[in-house]
């Protein structure tokens, strides 16, 4: 009988109510490795019960103490690193350096979080009007939810709850069905953290787990990263229903090479930004403009790099890229490279063939290399979110900016270059959420925001820093005053300052 991985509901493991169970997959194997429950909405309601009855004590206690949780949590992190990115590994399949590398930015956040004290610390006027004073606090918004793609069970999560936490709501993580045991592993450390019960919960499933929390009335907020569609519809339903939402989306992310660019930087930034993680990034770059006469260059310089990519099993520390997470994607990333041949654009190194020994039914595509691509092809319109870069020419600065600006989705874009003044001006002029300059994936530290433009984000607030404080907490404003005995008398006209 397969594993079960079961629902984290008021501290302890359930099956939930609902009967319906999905597979998760070993992806370097193709097998079939557990089985996953799915909550009905009578799962989800029981977290929700949980939450609101944590809520009072969680929320009451002082910023200090929950930091100490939190700081516990991440001694903890750092003491099972080994494990959980095994975790990640088996069921996404990055591989296992890859796998830590992204539990360390979730942990960032994690230290981020441990100084909510100093966060929350508010603002004070003394004196608004004569003999009054006023400030301002954040205030926990109550029963939260988050829900996370499968591309990063341990970091986007952590994106999320350790902000929630901090600033004293209950989180219900809905991870993704696709590999959904880190989601609880993170509960257990939690409550060995000292996280009280029932302030952290994890239900599974899908769609109708997720329209559960968009539509339970006692859900305030709801933090998703996923697809556009998919982010598109959690914003509008989740704010119909008068929650409040953000909701990151997908990304195409461009990367401008400029003809002074040094190459080889630019060659090695693009294989480890295009071909890490097997492109299942939403920062991955999967556009590079080529600017002037350097395509050629750059191609010469990509091909054999990616021929070169080492390709196997997350587990292998010879490896550099993974397969991808299910049977499902591997075709539909098949398919955009046929789309691509078949709409014209030319096919400099094809992974569609690649078959690995002892791992024949293992979700793998190999390094994809598409030159001479053009905006209106699907393969520059769409994501495709696997191991394929393509490159498009164009003739100048300009050219490629209005490129990028012009791209639906708005997460990342990179420049490559020396001069200060074409950077300069890419930073100040390009519709997109976050930048680099020579940095080919420009993620914000945990003490800065995440988030993208366009349709890769719906809502006002990025993740995470400030913005995560903020999405997770509402304002309230006192003005105070002790009159000693003057009568003004009643005042008909509005308070102004006197
Ligand atoms: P997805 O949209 O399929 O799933 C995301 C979540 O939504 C999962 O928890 C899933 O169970 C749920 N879901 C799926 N279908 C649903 C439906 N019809 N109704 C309601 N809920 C549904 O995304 P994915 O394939 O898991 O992740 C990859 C996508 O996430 C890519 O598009 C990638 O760019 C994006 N992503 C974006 C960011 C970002 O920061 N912008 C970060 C990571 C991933």
């Amino acid at each position: 009988m397969a594993r079960l991985i079961e629902h984290v509901i008021a501290g302890r493991k359930t099956a939930g109510t609902g009967p319906r169970r999905g597979d998760v997959y070993n992806p370097a194997t193709g097998e079939v490795q557990a089985q996953v429950v799915f909550a009905d909405p009578a799962d989800v309601d029981a977290a929700v019960r949980a939450g609101l009855k944590a809520f009072p004590d969680w929320s009451a206690a002082p910023p200090a103490r929950r930091a100490r949780v939190l700081f516990a949590f991440r001694d903890l992190i750092e003491r099972n690193m080994d494990d959980l990115a095994k975790i990640v590994t088996a069921e996404h399949g990055k591989v296992l350096s890859d796998a830590k590398g992204s539990i360390t930015r979730g942990l960032e956040v994690v230290e981020f979080a441990c100084g909510i004290p100093q966060l929350l610390k508010g603002e004070f006027t003394e004196q608004v009007g004569t003999g009054i004073d006023s400030w301002s606090v954040r205030q926990p918004l109550g029963v939260v939810a988050g829900i996370t793609p499968f591309n990063f069970p341990a970091m986007v999560p952590m994106w999320m709850f350790p902000v929630a936490l901090a600033t004293g709501n209950c989180f219900i993580l809905k991870p993704s069905e696709r590999d959904p045991s880190l989601g609880v592993r993170l509960a257990e450390l939690l409550k060995e953290a000292g996280l009280p019960d029932g302030v952290f919960a994890v239900v599974h499933g899908d769609k109708v787990a997720v329209d559960a929390l968009l539509h339970h009335k006692d859900i305030q907020a709801v933090s998703f990263v996923g697809s556009t569609p998919i982010a598109e519809y959690v914003y509008r339903t989740g704010t119909a229903a008068g929650k409040r939402v953000q909701a990151l989306g997908g990304a195409k992310n461009h990367m401008v090479v400029m003809p002074d660019a040094d190459l080889d930087q630019a060659t090695d930034a693009l294989i480890g930004a295009a071909y890490g993680a097997a492109g299942e990034r939403c920062m991955a770059v999967s556009v590079a403009v080529a600017v002037g006469n350097v395509a050629d260059k750059l191609v010469e310089k990509l091909v054999p790099r990616v021929r070169g990519l080492k390709v196997g099993p997350g587990t292998d520390p010879e490896a550099e890229m993974g397969p991808l997470v299910t049977r499902q994607h591997m075709e539909k990333v098949r398919g955009y490279i046929d789309r691509g041949v078949a709409e014209g654009a030319k096919l400099v190194v094809d992974g569609r063939g690649l078959k690995l020994q002892g791992y024949e039914m293992g979700f793998f595509v190999g390094g994809t290399l598409f030159d001479e691509v053009k905006p209106e092809m699907t393969i520059y319109k769409e994501e495709i979110f696997g191991p394929v870069l393509a490159v498009v020419r164009s003739p100048d600065y300009k050219t490629a900016v209005d490129l990028v600006n012009r791209h639906e989705y708005g997460n990342g874009a990179a420049i490559f270059t020396r001069d200060g003044d074409a950077a300069r001006d890419f930073c100040n002029t390009v519709r997109i959420g976050m930048v680099g300059v020579n940095v080919p994936i420009p993620v914000p530290l945990a003490f800065h925001s995440f988030g993208g433009w366009k349709r890769s984000l719906f809502g006002d607030h990025h993740m995470h820093g400030p913005e995560g404080v903020r999405f997770f907490t509402r304002l309230k404003t006192m003005t105070q005053r002790w009159p000693t005995g003057i009568r003004a008398g009643a005042d008909f006209s509005i308070p102004t300052m006197r």
